[in-house]
């Protein structure tokens, strides 16, 4: 059993410490907050023994009344990988700690890519990340991308990807930012920084990509045009979508008209927390004309990544080196 810490307790970090519990070959050993809040409390209710980040920050815990098990220093002492998942760029503070604790770790998509010696995508580059100690795992967005726009480089091959991301502004649980009232061009310059994620995992695709956020905390939506190399019908990328782990296919036939009636569907699938962590594609939206492939998907950002972190540590330990064997047991493991 690869024994796992998670650094960070929040909208990821609470996810991929439940996936990594109902893993059959990993274990939770603790969990890292840095303040006694209502996150806290829901760790010790999951049976997550709970770590400050500090010293100074254990006695804050006690104060309230948790019962504490030590600091992330201790954490480190117990576990075989870290996987943080810290708001971005303290990721990056972080890794010179794990690096002298001789412990591997997870970074997330909040990080610059070279804060991992590697990026990670389950579909799009298992092999390469097989034994490595410092990964990144790509950011939902990018997670997105590397799914749908993978699948038809590995069965098509795509000339280029041309592709715009609305953005959603903060998370559901965040009442802290915006934007109200606003269509904000994020990054303004073109690409924005997603092309370029993607490149991490795909080094030759020739991909551009511009993203705006708007009022909106669901999810993120991309619109996507494709370049392919070889001739595909539309009936065809419809069945390669729907025979590719993590896409499914909406309807708005069936009343899935917006990312509204997307986040309801996850809902009545019964996971936890309402997470629909596949990337959902419009079929209607699906159209091929001549060589380009049309499509527009929408993007649950508080879970799609969490598997991804699942099969990063079975990379990372070499549990198998077989992708396609990871993601099976990963989505039979969380119900996907
Ligand atoms: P979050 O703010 O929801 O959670 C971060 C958690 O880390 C919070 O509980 C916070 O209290 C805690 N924290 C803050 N400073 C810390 C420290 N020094 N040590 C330990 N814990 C600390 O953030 P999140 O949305 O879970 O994002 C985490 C990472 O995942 C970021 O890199 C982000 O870019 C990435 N990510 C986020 C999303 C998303 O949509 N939320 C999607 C994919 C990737």
């Amino acid at each position: 059993m690869i024994k796992v810490g998670i650094n960070g307790y929040g909208t990821i970090g609470k996810r991929v410490a439940d996936a990594v519990a109902k893993q059959p070959d990993m274990e939770v050993v603790g969990v890292v907050k840095t303040r006694p809040t209502h996150e806290a409390r829901h760790a010790i209710k999951n049976e997550y023994a709970l770590y400050a980040n500090n010293m100074e920050n254990v006695q804050t815990f006690i104060n309230e009344g948790f019962e504490i098990s030590g600091t992330l220093d201790d954490l480190l002492d117990k576990c075989d990988v870290i996987v943080d998942c810290t708001p971005g760029k303290i990721g990056a503070m972080n890794r010179p700690l794990y690096e002298s604790k001789g412990v591997k770790a997870i970074f997330q998509g909040g990080e610059k890519s070279g804060t991992g010696d590697v990026s990670f995508n389950a579909q799009g580059n298992y092999a390469t990340c097989l034994g490595k100690d410092y990964v990144r795992v790509v950011s939902c967005n990018t997670t997105g991308l590397c799914r749908t726009i993978g699948a038809v480089e590995k069965k098509y091959g795509v000339k280029k990807a041309r592709v715009t991301l609305i953005r959603r502004g903060p998370d559901p649980g965040n009442s802290k930012k915006g934007p109200v009232n606003a269509i904000v061009p994020n990054p303004v310059t073109v690409p924005s920084h997603h092309g370029p994620d993607v490149n991490t995992i795909f080094p030759d695709m020739d991909i551009m990509t511009s993203a705006v956020i708007v009022p909106t905390t669901l999810m993120h939506l991309h619109t996507v045009i494709v370049e392919m190399n070889n001739p595909a019908t539309t009936a065809e990328i419809k069945q390669l979508f729907k025979s590719t782990p993590r896409i499914i296919l909406v309807k708005a036939s069936e009343g899935i008209t917006s990312t509204a009636e997307i986040m309801e569907h996850a809902r009545d699938l019964g996971r936890k927390r309402g997470d629909l962590n596949e990337i959902a594609v419009w079929d209607e939206s699906i159209n091929v004309i001549g060589n380009e492939l049309f499509y527009i998907q929408a993007i649950h950002q508080e879970s799609d990544v969490v598997p991804e972190n699942i099969d990063c540590i079975r990379a990372m330990f070499e549990l198998t080196k077989d992708a396609d064997e990871s993601i099976a047991m990963t989505d039979r493991a969380m119900d996907l």
